[in-house]
């Protein structure tokens, strides 16, 4: 018998704030507001990408951004994040990691500080209203310039003991190598914040281990081509660096060409910790039950191994050491069971 995975306590920590957005949400905000919504984010939905040539990647940040306009107000705000953390619940996670960059709204919520402070109260009162814990990554964007990113890193900083938890980058890793925002990384570890890049997803190997090396990445997002080289596969393992790898993503955004390429039994084979992420389930259809449903149908994840799966989450996550312990034994007793 195999055992219900929504009941698998387990972690999120790879998933983006508009990307979180719940699609019959989208469709009522954009109407409220006057909002036009291309096919591809109506009867289309989700959409059909092909993130792996320039146009293609442009077309996804161009769905990306209309998404992103219809949130215009604090409380829709508000409601993206808890409905994000009763999704959560309803799948079984009891520990959300969600990236925001505050660049994106800032012109709307006042300035950077402003939409930090209303990132981190939203994601609070989620908290409280599903009994999810949810903490703030702030990321940084690689098509920008290096000191918009120290900027942030300055900003996230401030915020470590109030629930910002990590340091991101994401978008384009074609664009921006990763050791330009060496100096941004360098502000949010000294902090006490968790690195966790965006890498190899686009590109291959070196784009990880340039994660790694340059900007001491503690996770790395995505970082499913370090299956490419197993000398990487053995650092990542030694020294416990997670790879947040969000398999519908990369069917999703066309950088596996199914389910089946994507190299999640090999990673784990050669133990490199792994956290299951969703990514951005408006723009691929899927949360993050469907990865590890995914993961015991495709990859052939027994129960056990599912199981450990869950418990790599929570061990790369940032929750609070009686949070982590809390959970990791409903692991056990979900294994038991
Ligand atoms: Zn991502």
């Amino acid at each position: 018998m195999r055992r219900p995975l929504d009941r698998l306590p387990k972690a999120h920590l790879h998933l983006h704030f508009t990307g979180s957005m719940r699609h019959s949400t989208l469709i009522e905000l954009a109407r409220e507001q006057g909002v036009h919504l291309p096919d591809a984010l109506v009867q289309d939905w989700p959409p059909q990408l092909h993130a792996t040539d320039e146009r293609g990647w442009f077309r996804f940040q161009r769905l990306y951004d209309i998404a992103r306009s219809v949130l215009r107000r604090p409380s829709d705000v508000y409601r993206l994040v808890r409905e994000a953390a009763e999704d959560e619940a309803r799948e079984g996670s009891r520990w959300l990691e969600i990236q925001v960059d505050p660049s994106g709204y800032a012109s709307r919520f006042g300035g950077l500080t402003e939409t930090l402070e209303l990132a981190l109260d939203a994601a609070r009162l989620a908290s409280v209203a599903t009994g999810v814990g949810v903490a703030v990554i702030v990321a940084a964007n690689r098509t920008r310039h290096p000191l918009d990113a120290r900027t942030l890193a300055r900003l996230a900083a401030q915020y470590a003991d109030k629930g910002v938890v990590g340091f991101g980058l994401s978008n384009d890793e074609r664009r921006g190598r990763a050791r330009d925002f060496d100096a941004a990384f360098r502000i949010a570890k000294r902090a006490g914040l968790l690195a966790v890049p965006h890498g190899g997803e686009l590109l291959g190997a070196a784009s990880v281990a340039e994660c790694v090396d340059d900007l001491g990445a503690d996770r790395v997002g995505h970082g499913v081509r370090a299956a490419e080289s197993p000398r990487l596969m053995e650092r990542l393992a030694d020294r416990q660096i997670t790879c947040e790898v969000c398999p519908l993503s990369n069917v999703g955004l066309g950088v596996a060409r199914g389910p089946e390429d994507v190299p999640l039994r090999r990673l784990f084979e050669a133990g490199v910790p792994i956290a299951l992420g969703a990514d951005d389930p408006l723009l691929f259809g899927a949360r993050l039950l469907p990865q590890y449903e995914l993961a015991r149908d495709v990859y052939g994840f027994s129960d056990a191994e599912l199981a450990e799966l869950a418990r790599q989450s929570i061990r790369s996550s940032t929750a609070p050491e009686p949070v982590r312990k809390e959970i990791i034994a409903d692991i056990d007793a979900w294994l038991a069971s």
